[in-house]
């Protein structure tokens, strides 16, 4: 793992407005963030480049915004009250307390790297007549550490699918797995723990009853699958987006903004007609892998995943991964979810979940395919991905985000070289043109040079500085954060290249 990068990255994101620590003068509340001036923006601009390219894209999604708070009913039926569980297993000399299938993924993640160390090694010794799929193939010491991935994987998958929390612990023991803080491999039995987190509603104690904070946003889509079909003349196939906070209970709570206990969710649930749900499937993720790219955040950072084990209402699931900082990890996840929400909230509420179809005069429960990201593991892939720290050919060294630059917190800088000449009024008087179009910021403290860094250490695309030219010919500086180039501009051209540059409609119509 990158360790020192990831750390920076953290240390970048407080510094400069972008995330930090909830409460952290009490020193702050584990797994939970806060977003900073920039951060909000960045994050609002990531949920904006979701949305359009879901509901302006399609005609036949649209969007919803529904309560944290939902009956409790709501949660039997979706079946998070009997199986949202993580187990989980303590270190009994550091107390610690971890999840159990993730301690055997990163048993496993270690016995793939020296698997990769061997490669390497082979690499180097034989050169130019390398054949790595034959070495992978043939190398006693790569079988062996693949025999036992394969061998643990299976009992992972066979254990978890059945519920077998003995068989996580004995895996733990024959896999001689140690807590990475003791250093010792005594352990707890394994126990499930629910995700969920709960509270009163009502103001007596008697009167009060047990209703939990939403642990996705997609059972808000389901319950109101009727009310919007029905109000907006939807036929199938059609979707319902949505963004909001959702709330878990997680019990390893690492990796900064990865795992929060509270965080948001972009989810789209698609209703299909039941059969063509693989089909739809398919489509998905492909429509779902190329927003990805279209950020240009490096075609090799993604790859998709297959779940080995399915949850109880999938027929079919994968994860789109990103390489952050620590490895693949999960961004979004992509589910046939067939008729199980809709088919278990008709049950439990005695309601009609079925969509009559006018063609063939039937109805039937849809089927359905989610796609689902949060926004906050989407806004650390960004951000890792595009903080660089450069060496100009001076030998000096810059920190530059490199972000999309539609995504980007602040779009255009305006400076006045100085403080006086009529120069900071003219400066004000461009920015007054863009910046109902644009975030803008004006900035008239320290060097240009200084100025300059200090944006593209937040992103910001283009910078203009106004000098005593631009009072006679109504020209300006334009910088470009990516190349450093400085280029004499009319201001009258502005508009039309900020136009360019930052109007994210030029990314969504390449999704169309
Ligand atoms: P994981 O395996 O990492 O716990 P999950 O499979 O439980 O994730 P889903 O239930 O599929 O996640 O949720 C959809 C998306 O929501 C995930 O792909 C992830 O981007 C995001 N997400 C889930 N849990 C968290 C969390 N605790 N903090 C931040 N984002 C999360």
């Amino acid at each position: 793992m990158q360790e020192e990068l990831f750390k920076n990255i953290i240390a970048h994101a407080k510094e400069y407005g972008f995330i930090f620590q909830s409460s952290e003068i009490y020193d702050g509340l584990s797994a939970v963030y806060d977003y900073g001036p920039n951060g909000i923006e960045l994050k609002n601009n990531i949920k904006n480049y979701w949305w359009d390219a879901m509901v302006k894209v399609h005609d036949n999604i649209v969007g919803l915004d529904t309560a944290i708070f939902m009956h409790p009913r709501v949660w039997d039926a979706s079946g998070h009250v009997a199986a949202f569980n993580d187990p989980l297993i303590d270190n009994k000399d550091s107390k610690k307390r971890y999840r159990a299938d993730v301690l055997l993924e990163e048993y496993i993640a270690r016995l793939e790297e020296r698997i990769e160390k061997e490669v390497k090694k082979g690499q180097k010794r034989f050169k130019d007549a390398f054949d790595e799929a034959q070495f992978r193939a043939t190398n006693p010491n790569v079988l062996r550490e693949q025999e036992k991935i394969d061998r643990v994987k299976d009992r992972i998958v066979e254990a978890l699918n059945t519920d077998n929390l003995k068989e996580l612990k004995q895996l733990i023991i024959e896999c001689e797995i140690a807590c990475p803080i003791s250093g010792s491999r005594d352990w707890t039995d394994v126990r499930q723990f629910n995700l969920m987190f709960s509270t009163q509603m009502g103001s007596t104690h008697e009167g009060a009853s047990q209703i939990f904070l939403r642990p996705e946003t997609a059972q808000g889509i389901f319950v109101n699958f009727l009310n919007v079909q029905k109000s907006t003349r939807m036929k199938v196939p059609f979707g319902i987006a949505q963004t909001g906070k959702a709330f878990r209970n997680e019990i390893v709570a690492r990796q900064f903004i990865f795992r929060m206990r509270e965080f948001e969710q972009m989810e789209m649930q698609y209703f299909v007609q039941p059969g063509k749900e693989m089909e739809w499937y398919e489509h998905w993720k492909q429509a779902r892998m190329d927003w990805h790219q279209s950020l240009g955040l490096g075609e090799n950072m993604y790859r998709f995943k297959d779940h080995e084990k399915l949850a109880h209402y999938a027929n079919a699931a994968c994860d789109i991964e990103f390489q952050f900082p620590f490895g693949f990890k999960e961004l979004e996840g992509i589910h046939s979810r067939t008729d199980y929400d809709l088919a278990r909230h008709e049950e439990y509420s005695g309601r009609r979940m079925r969509y009559f179809d006018p063609e063939t005069n039937e109805s039937y429960v849809p089927y359905v395919v989610e796609t689902s990201i949060g926004t906050d593991r989407m806004f650390l892939a960004v951000l890792s991905a595009a903080l660089k720290e450069e060496t100009l050919e001076n030998g000096e060294k810059r920190t530059v985000l490199s972000l999309p630059p539609f995504l980007a917190p602040i779009g255009l800088a305006v400076f006045p070289l100085i403080k006086k000449d009529g120069l900071p009024e003219k400066a004000q008087e461009i920015l007054q043109n863009v910046r109902l179009d644009y975030n803008c910021l004006y900035d008239e403290k320290d060097s240009i040079g200084r100025r300059y860094r200090r944006m593209d250490a937040i992103g910001t695309p283009y910078c203009i500085t106004v000098d005593h030219q631009t009072l006679e010919d109504n020209t300006v500086t334009l910088r470009d954060r990516d190349t450093m180039v400085q280029e004499r501009i009319s201001i009258e051209k502005l508009p039309e290249l900020l136009d360019k540059k930052l109007n994210k409609k030029h990314w969504l119509q390449k999704l169309q």
